[in-house]
């Protein structure tokens, strides 16, 4: 499995991505290769997903509320 982290959003309101607001973590759950965490707490909020899957997803991470995209810049971590 490999392990991802996030970038924060400052401005969630550029309207370029989907937004997603979940209740509780994961918001989204697959059955690819990659976790992708929060960029602050690191809280996975993306399992086992592809990053050609979420690529620029933006989700609200509903542990410290932190507005996250997601970035195929991120390096990615096997664990
Ligand atoms: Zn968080």
């Amino acid at each position: 499995m490999l392990r991802r982290k996030m970038h924060v959003v400052s401005d969630w309101t550029r309207g370029r991505h989907n937004a997603v607001v979940g209740q509780r973590a994961p918001i989204m759950t697959g059955d690819g290769d990659t976790d992708h965490v929060c960029a602050i707490c690191e809280t996975t909020l993306i399992a086992s997903m592809r990053i050609e899957q979420v690529r620029d997803l933006v989700l609200k991470c509903p542990r410290c509320g932190t507005i996250n995209e997601v970035l195929d810049t991120a390096a990615a971590v096997q664990y």
